[in-house]
């Protein structure tokens, strides 16, 4: 079997790893599991991942509270879980891991640098890259874009959570919505597609990121996506 791409970003929301509680130990050691597997067949992986397990910045009308700190919350959010899946990998053997921060928690991150990621990713460790892009009003999405470009990713991996791609309408509430194999950037800002937020969309467009939208869910789903042997929806 193999790889499809050489160097990949992989987006995973932080709903990906929630189970009752906020984290489900078997899906989150499965997502570790695969990630190590694809590393040690030779796949350079950076890995960007949400936080809406735990704490979204929309959240914070409810408190009272102001939009900006609920955001910073947000990407706190999205390194606590950088930190689990990082510890995760490790209980599974792979020692190579490290967790990069657009927020400056010198403890237990590393504070974000391309040329180190570049190099570290050249040297077989896997980098998760945490606390988005460090700015309150953006997304991991566009976390997820700028790393990739940053990282000179062949392709963004952008994991969804029982939906295989992209349609023209929603499947969930239409059943007639039709499946899309490949769009172009332009496509996706035409038709107003709504498969990452438009600040990511824009950034991805500019740069020419080839973008595979795939369903995570499923056996060994990450590692065939890598492999190029599972629908997805191509955007290039
Ligand atoms: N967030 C932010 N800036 C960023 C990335 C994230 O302010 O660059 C905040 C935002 O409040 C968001 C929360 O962090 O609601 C969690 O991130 P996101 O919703 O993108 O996570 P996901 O839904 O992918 O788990």
């Amino acid at each position: 079997m193999s790889l499809k791409y050489k160097r990949v970003l992989l987006k995973i929301s932080g709903e990906a790893l929630k189970g009752q509680d906020i984290y489900d130990q078997e899906k989150v050691q499965d997502v570790a599991r695969q990630i190590i597997t694809l590393v040690r067949e030779g796949l350079q992986i950076g890995v960007v991942v949400g936080g809406g397990n735990i704490w979204r910045g929309n959240l914070s009308s409810n408190l009272g509270m102001d939009r900006i700190n609920g955001d910073y919350m947000g990407m706190m959010a999205t390194i606590m879980n950088g930190l689990a899946l990082e510890a995760t990998i490790k209980s599974l053997g792979y020692e190579k891991v490290r967790v990069y921060s657009a927020l400056e928690i010198k403890t237990v991150t590393t504070p974000y640098n391309y040329r180190e990621a570049r190099d570290k990713l050249n040297n077989g460790y896997i980098l998760i890259f945490t606390g988005g892009t460090g700015f309150s009003y953006f997304t991991t999405d566009t976390g997820a874009s700028i790393r990739a470009i940053e990282i000179k990713a062949d392709a963004l991996l952008m994991a969804k959570n029982g939906v295989k791609g992209v349609y023209d309408d929603d499947p969930r509430t239409n059943p007639k919505a039709n499946f899309l194999k490949t769009l172009t950037h332009r496509e996706v800002a035409e038709k107003k597609l709504r498969v990452m937020d438009l600040t990511s969309a824009t950034l991805s467009a500019d740069a020419k990121l080839k973008i595979e939208v795939f369903d995570m869910n499923g056996e060994n789903n990450i590692i065939k996506m890598a492999h190029g042997d599972l629908d997805s929806t191509t955007i290039q």
